[in-house]
Parts: structure tokens; C-alpha cells; sequence
């Protein structure tokens, strides 16, 4: 039975699957994976890195199992790791079985690298009998060659093919315990494939635009993909495959989900106008300052920075806290309202300083304890701001004129 969700479309029914305690697929919250870069033959820096993954907001860690050393050191990460850990398993069946035997929470085969389906039957058995899920993860760029001649190039229908094939070979030994990815780096190719996977299975779906790249652009194509599927209703945990610390793929897989409200908010959201002729600041680097500031904070916060006091605070009203410029001022607003007005060098430290207050203290009290002059205070600076610059500080009525002109001339 399909359920709402924030979108039109109803989130597509899939059955669950646990990975440890986190359960991916059903009625589960779509989760956030991400993959150490460390050697995992290494087990402090990849513990290391785990830890700072999960306090990023990351569910489900990926580390790769490409030899001996590997699979050694995974048996020493598992039982120390705060998040359920999945091998990533490509060309040997013996390093699927010592994940396995390492106590792993997962695993994820490439059938276009491990294609012999004696051993993938094998690793299918071991698995149901310790009850540990499988993602099939298909790979547009290592599709398995006999399907990459059949559709004479890289397709949806072959990268779909390619995820059914191996999920027949594991029903050949009743293993279901399944979940799939159909990654490309070509979004339009990665979109359209999950599309008729979803229509054809109901397991869930583990999405991703591979190889994405250094971010912005990476994280551009990434959002491209998995928003476009998220919003269809299709996609039940996500990985950002960046080239950049894994730290950054969590960020972005939480500031997505966030923002389609589709997980809580954990942490800051930052807002930030962008700047025009009235800015009495400069916001980019107040924004940025305030950013850093105040992540270190981890609130579930909503704050504002805003370049004047003219249209700052109403602009941003719906924010919990937030900061105007004016005349060499802060204005301080929460919720909309002016609470108190700081020196503009301090404006950061302030909406640090009040961000804490309101973690302690809460929105309603906070309001309650506003400088009663503040207000009085901001509506003089916007008066004078106004009158200094004009209603208009573009000049927009000045070129609407000059434009107007000009299409006079030319009639
Ligand atoms: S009017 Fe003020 S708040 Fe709006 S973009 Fe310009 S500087 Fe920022």
C-alpha cells in the first residue's frame, strides 16, 4: 500500500531490509550512506573517519574488502563501529565470504565484475544463513560485458537487466534479503533506469549518480538525480559519490533530505539573502563567517543573514534567528521580530551568543526577553536607510526609464 509522503507522489512500496538496527525500505526514513576513503586494512583512521561520518548525520558506511588485509581489518572495525558497516565487495567471491566472516552488516556485489553465478550463488547462501542483506550494485561504467553487446552500449533496460539477473541467481537459493542501485554518471541514463526498476521490483532502492566529481558540480548532478527520483516518490537510502571528503557527501545527503522534508532537521540551516544594492554588508563573508560559527554548535536551527534591515527581517521571518545590516548596526530578529541591535563587527558572535540562549531558553522566552528600544531602534535605521538610498537602490525605475527610451527610439 503506498503512503504519503511531502510530495504529490506517494512514496513507492518497498519491502524492508535491515543493515544492523537500521531498517532501509518500508516505512523506514530514507537513509544516508557514504564510503570511507582510508585503507581499511588501516582500522584506526577508518574508525577514525567512521565516527566523524556518523556525527555528520551519516546511517550506513560502506568500507571496501579488496584484500586479505582488508577483510582482517574489517573484523576489527565492526564491533567498534558506531554505524553498520557494508563490504564492498567487486571481483573475488573469497572476500565476500570474509566480510561475511568479519561480521559485516552488508554487502554490495557488482555482477559486472563478480559474474560467475556458481560463486554468486554461494555468497547468496552464506548470507541468508546469517542474515546479512546484499545490495546488488549495478554500475553503468563495469556493466557486465554480455549485456553491454546484447543492448550495444550502455542502457536503462541493461543496467536493469543486469540487477534482475543476479536477483534470479539469489532466488535460485531463496535469498531475498536484497536491496539495488543502478548507478551512472550520466543522470538522464541513472534517473530512467531507477524508473523502471521501480516498476519492476518492490525491493529497496539504494540510490546514486556515480563518479559524480568534485563538488559544486558534483553535488549539482547528484541533487539532479537522486531529488528527481526522491521527489517521484522512488528511493529509499542515498549516497553522494563525491570526489571530496566523505564528510561532504553526508552534508549533502542531509541538506537534500532536509530540504524536501524528508528527515528532521539535525542541525543549522543557514539562509542568507544574496546581496543586492541595499546590502550594508558584506553578506557573503558575514554568511560564511556565521556558518562555521555556528555549526560547531549543532542546533536544529534556522538562521538568517541578511545584507540590510530594509527587507532583512521580513524577508526572513519564517527564520528562528537571524541578523540584518544597517548603519554600521546588527539588527538581531527572531522569528521576524527585533530583539535587540549589536555593533556590526559583532554580528556573528551575537547569532552565536542568541543561538544558545534559544537552545536553552527557548523561541517563546527568548522573545519574551527582547531589548524593548530594539525595535524602535531598527524601524529608525530603516527609515534612514531608505531615505539615504531611495526605495529603489537598484536604480531598477532609472533603467526601466532608460530602457524605455531606448524602445521609443527604435519605434
Ligand atoms: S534588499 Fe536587503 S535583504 Fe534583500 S537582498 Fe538586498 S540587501 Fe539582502
Amino acid at each position: 500500500m503506498a503512503r504519503s509522503n511531502t510530495f504529490s507522489a506517494p512514496r513507492r512500496h518497498s519491502k524492508s531490509i535491515y543493515l544492523g538496527k537500521v531498517q532501509v525500505g518500508g516505512d523506514s526514513p530514507v537513509s544516508i550512506q557514504s564510503m570511507t576513503t582510508t585503507k581499511t586494512a588501516n582500522v584506526e583512521a577508518t574508525l577514525s573517519q567512521i565516527y566523524s561520518l556518523a556525527g555528520a548525520g551519516c546511517d550506513i558506511v560502506r568500507c571496501t574488502c579488496n584484500d586479505g588485509e582488508a577483510a582482517i581489518g574489517l573484523a576489527q572495525i565492526v564491533p567498534r563501529s558506531p554505524l553498520p558497516i557494508v563490504a564492498d565487495i567487486h571481483f573475488h567471491v573469497e572476500m565476500a565470504l570474509a566480510a561475511l566472516e568479519a561480521g559485516v552488516a552488508g554487502l554490495r556485489l557488482n555482477p559486472g565484475n563478480l559474474r560467475k553465478p556458481a560463486e554468486i550463488k554461494l555468497v547468496a547462501q552464506e548470507a541468508k544463513d546469517r542474515g546479512v542483506p546484499i545490495r546488488i550494485g549495478v554500475n553503468a561504467g563495469s556493466l557486465h560485458p554480455d549485456l553491454y553487446k546484447k543492448y550495444n552500449g550502455v542502457t536503462p533496460e541493461a543496467l536493469v537487466e543486469s540487477a534482475m539477473n543476479e536477483l534470479s541467481l539469489f532466488g535460485e537459493v531463496g535469498f531475498e534479503d536484497v536491496k539495488i542501485s543502478v548507478k551512472a554518471s550520466n543522470v538522464v541514463l541513472m534517473i530512467e533506469a531507477y524508473r523502471i526498476l521501480a516498476e519492476t521490483v518492490d525491493v529497496p532502492l539504494h540510490l546514486g549518480v556515480t563518479e559524480a566529481g568534485p563538488p559544486p558540480a558534483g553535488i549539482i548532478k547528484a541533487t539532479a538525480g537522486i531529488a528527481t527520483l526522491l521527489s517521484e516518490g522512488i528511493g529509499d537510502t542515498i549516497r553522494y559519490s563525491l570526489t571530496a571528503d566523505p564528510i561532504e557527501e553526508v552534508k549533502a545527503g542531509r541538506v537534500l533530505l532536509e530540504a524536501l522534508g524528508l528527515r528532521e532537521r539535525k542541525g543549522l540551516d543557514l539562509i542568507a539573502c544574496p546581496s543586492c544594492g541595499r546590502a550594508e554588508i558584506d553578506v557573503i563573508a558575514v554568511a560564511k563567517a556565521a556558518q562555521e560559527a555556528l555549526e560547531k554548535l549543532n542546533l536544529p536551527l534556522q538562521v538568517a543573514v541578511m545584507g540590510c534591515v530594509v527587507n532583512g527581517p521580513g524577508e526572513a521571518r519564517e527564520a528562528d534567528l537571524g541578523i540584518a545590516a544597517g548603519r554600521s548596526k546588527g539588527h538581531l530578529f527572531i522569528k521576524g521580530k527585533i530583539v535587540g541591535v549589536v555593533k556590526e563587527s559583532e554580528m556573528v558572535s551575537a547569532l552565536v551568543e542568541e543561538a544558545q540562549k534559544i537552545a536553552k531558553e527557548g523561541v517563546e522566552a527568548r522573545l519574551a526577553a527582547a531589548d524593548p528600544n530594539a525595535q524602535a531602534e531598527a524601524e529608525a535605521d530603516r527609515l534612514a536607510l531608505l531615505e539615504n538610498r531611495g526605495v529603489d537602490a537598484n536604480n531598477s525605475i532609472t533603467k526601466i526609464e532608460q530602457i524605455r527610451r531606448r524602445i521609443d527610439l527604435s519605434e
